[in-house]
């Protein structure tokens, strides 16, 4: 059950906080992406990718790898959503392709999630920074609300929805480990991404450097 309502939570909050503050936050928005970036990562590194390759052999890394190129296919239409990047644009037609990238992103990375706790606390922690941006994304254009709403709705629905399909008997028991891999390659793009862009122009920055590390111990200690 938590793997259903989580996910919704974390989306429905980002959007609430999003109301909220508005983009006056932008700063303490990039904080906790790079917090979930690093969270995220390490939960892969710690937790995830030991699993997988218990009892496989290393083929399984051919899934991680496609799970890779998955999302670097999905960012083509999202430009980045995914990892907190959002393009501004004056128009008031709904962005049909970062919408459909966006609910495929979030429908695989549900997979896993109902028998893999860790799993599912990086990627709670990843989507509200998400559902942040985007839903500010949204306020700022001239989407009509309503159409908004529906946008983050839908959304949110995603993962528990892969998580859903996951535990239907077509999804044979010995698919879930290269599901797995498969999610692990597309977290793995997103959090490394996040990470990498963190760090503008390669400028220290003490309170970035602070979540990040931050994230690596929580999830180490989880
Ligand atoms: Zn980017
Ligand atoms: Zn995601």
């Amino acid at each position: 059950m938590t793997a259903i309502l989580l996910p919704i939570f974390a989306v429905l909050i980002g959007f609430l906080i999003a109301i909220a503050f508005k983009p006056s936050i932008n700063n303490k928005v990039n904080l906790l992406l790079s917090f979930s970036g690093a969270f995220l990562l390490s939960t892969i590194i710690f937790e995830s990718l030991p699993e997988v390759y218990v009892n496989q052999n290393n083929e399984i890394g051919i899934f991680i790898v496609a799970g890779l190129l998955m999302q670097i296919l999905l960012e083509f239409s999202s430009k980045g959503a995914e990892h907190g990047h959002t393009h501004q644009k004056d128009t008031d037609s709904f962005p049909w392709l970062l919408f459909i990238s966006l609910s495929i992103h979030a429908l695989i990375e549900g997979f896993p999630i109902s028998e893999n706790e860790h799993m599912l606390y990086g990627i709670v922690v990843h989507k509200l920074p998400i559902a942040i941006i985007v839903s500010s994304f949204l306020f700022i254009s001239k989407i009509k609300l309503w159409k908004s709403i529906l946008f983050v709705l839908i959304f949110a629905l995603m993962t528990p929805l892969g998580s859903y399909i996951n535990q239907q008997e077509f999804i044979l028991e010995s698919y879930k480990t290269p599901i797995n891999a498969f999610v692990i390659g597309v977290l793995l793009h997103v959090s490394t991404t996040i990470l990498f862009e963190s760090s503008k122009n390669h400028q220290f920055n003490a309170s970035k450097l602070a979540v990040i590390l931050l994230g690596f111990i929580i999830a180490y200690y989880l």
